[in-house]
């Protein structure tokens, strides 16, 4: 084996998925690695973890375990609409900027209507715009309404919002989705049980994520009306997302859940999205681009600013909103935290001693 650079090893926040495994994902994985078991789900630890996420979100859901978030988006989404529907999503949604067209890929055409969005967020008006924007047949018709919480942007739907949204979905007719890769994150923000945040609010499909809560591969789907689910393992399974280990797909979920590190993991990411926020907002130079609501920090800075952090060796990414992004996880180090917090301090203090030199 090579060495590593020790360097390599330190943690960064520029995205949530850079952490590891979380010890109960970890714990389940190996305790399921004893023995065999039947293939293909038909085994202790998918029923096991399937029954866990029934008694979580306290509701009799079908349940199935795909490998990413690409694929339980896209399939779940195709599982509701014709290749002649449309979806109506944000501008920035993950379905619309980072799945290489994977939604409409699979259902065969099914087109993303994307609103334009200042904050990320999808709101009754916008929905209502594009689904009465055209009625005619030369349009495809809107079909499916797909919200990311918590959002791409860092921010949180409150119980209210999501209502006002399944009220405007229910009046055209449109199911709606939820795109949960950090679903965690918005439980914690909000203190909402699974079931107020989702079906409670009228949301048809939700992706849960378990890669950024601290497992290595991942994302459940469920569906809180079973008749949706019709055929979705055939779906699966064409779309190269039946795992025929099953149980290790499962078992980190039933760690996660039974343990409660699924929220715990949430609340200490969230806790240092806070802590950090806190920190570097009233540094000169640097504003924060949104509140802080979930595990994301965006910051607003110049580049006299962040090209000095970036050659101390912090890694982020500014192509999100044109903010920096700053992503905390279920592992972050708060001492590493106050590392970036001190080097932001430092590199706005010399850009703006630079900027005095200069004008005098
Ligand atoms: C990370 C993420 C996903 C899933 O991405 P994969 O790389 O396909 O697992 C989906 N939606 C959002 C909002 C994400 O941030």
């Amino acid at each position: 084996m090579t060495e590593m650079d020790p360097k390599d090893l330190l943690q960064q926040f520029a995205s949530d998925n850079y952490a590891g495994i979380c010890p109960e994902a970890w714990s389940a994985s190996e305790a399921a690695n004893h023995g065999h078991a039947t293939a293909y789900g038909d085994d202790p630890w998918t029923a096991r973890a399937s029954d866990a996420f029934r008694e979580l979100f306290e509701t009799d859901c079908e349940v199935f375990f795909v490998f990413n978030g690409t694929a339980a988006n896209s399939l779940a989404l195709a599982s509701l609409c014709q290749s002649y529907h449309g979806v109506i999503c944000c501008d920035s949604a993950h379905i619309e900027t980072d799945e290489c067209g994977a939604p409409e890929f699979f259902s065969n055409g099914s087109k993303l209507l994307v609103a334009q969005s200042a904050e990320g967020k999808l709101t009754p008006a916008s929905i209502r715009e594009l689904a009465t924007k055209r009625q005619d047949i030369h349009y495809p018709k809107p079909r499916v309404v797909t919200i990311t919480q918590s959002t791409e942007t860092g921010r949180v739907y409150t119980l209210a919002e999501l209502g006002a949204i399944s009220d405007e979905c229910k009046a055209h007719g449109l199911y709606l989705h939820m795109d949960g890769a950090r679903f965690a994150n918005a439980c914690a923000s909000l203190g909402c049980s699974p079931a107020e945040v989702t079906w409670k609010s009228g949301v048809d499909v939700l992706c849960f994520g378990g890669t950024k809560n601290g497992m290595a591969v991942g994302e459940a789907v469920l569906f809180f009306d079973r008749r949706l689910a019709a055929d979705f393992d055939y779906r699966c399974k064409q779309a190269g997302q039946l795992a025929s280990k099953m149980r290790f797909l499962a078992a980190p979920w039933v760690g996660m859940l039974e343990s409660g590190a699924w929220l715990r993991n949430a609340a200490h990411a969230n806790h240092c999205a806070r802590h950090f926020a806190a920190q570097v907002s009233s540094i000169r130079g640097i504003r924060l681009a949104a509140p802080v609501e979930a595990n994301a920090a965006f910051l607003l800075a110049p580049e006299e600013i962040l090209n000095p952090v970036r050659e101390r060796g912090w890694r982020f990414y500014t192509f999100i909103g044109g903010a920096a992004r700053f992503m905390f996880s279920w592992d972050t180090d708060p001492a590493r935290v106050d590392a970036l917090c001190r080097d932001l301090k430092e590199c706005a203090a010399q850009a703006h001693f630079q900027q005095l030199g200069m004008d005098t």
